[in-house]
């Protein structure tokens, strides 16, 4: 049997399976979701969100795109992070970026490519906006691997910057996370970014009040 129609068989053992725990699984997730979390991740197929975090339907709202961007035009992911702050009142907000991300290493090259091209801007801007401190990286998977985290901390920046975001913050503490997934060892690290000084320095430019 093919991968494609193999898809179809999963599904109907997966059906089964969460019947067999709980007759009413899906009639209670029929009803509405409550989410805690909302992830934001790269596109990447190894890095998939629910299984790393081991959480089920319903747990965490996700969006995921090339190198895990927030960009202010974006309107995609802007509706995302509104609807998952103001609607559904999500407690914490994770990026979550990856070692070996295809998306960055782009970024570190220099090549046409296409349409990727605006969008890879983005992480040439972090790359620029932190140069000092990477072109000091002599070891390129080095270099590289801090590119990601530093992604990582800008993109939780971008989400800071957003009115929704602040005013949640304001009012009821929601919290902005940044992690990297270690895709060579499985594990997820706590980039444990400071963000209440950093929030202190980026607010004199972006705070919307
Ligand atoms: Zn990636």
């Amino acid at each position: 049997m093919d991968k494609f129609q193999r898809i179809f068989e999963n599904n109907e053992h997966w059906v089964a399976e969460k019947l067999k725990k709980d007759p009413e699984y899906f009639e209670k997730l029929s009803k509405g979701q409550s989410p805690d979390f909302l992830y934001i991740g790269c596109s990447d197929s190894r890095v998939t969100a629910e299984d790393l975090m081991g959480v089920q339907p319903g747990e965490v709202f996700i969006h995921r795109n090339i190198a895990n961007m927030v960009v202010s035009i974006d309107l995609n992911v802007m509706s995302v992070i509104n609807y998952a702050v103001r609607h559904l009142k999500v407690k914490h907000i994770i990026v979550c970026g990856h070692y070996s991300c295809g998306g960055i290493k782009a970024a570190m090259q220099h090549a046409d490519l296409g349409i990727l091209n605006p969008w890879l801007r983005n992480v040439r801007d972090v790359y620029r906006t932190h140069k000092e401190v990477l072109n000091a990286i002599e070891d390129e998977q080095a270099r590289y691997d801090r590119l990601v985290e530093l992604n990582v901390q800008e993109q939780c920046i971008n989400v800071i910057k957003l009115a929704a975001v602040q005013e949640a913050y304001r009012e009821r503490g929601i919290t902005v996370h940044g992690w990297v997934f270690d895709i060579h060892s499985g594990k997820l690290i706590d980039l444990k970014i400071d963000f209440p000084t950093i929030l202190e320095d980026i607010m004199e430019i972006y705070r919307l009040d």
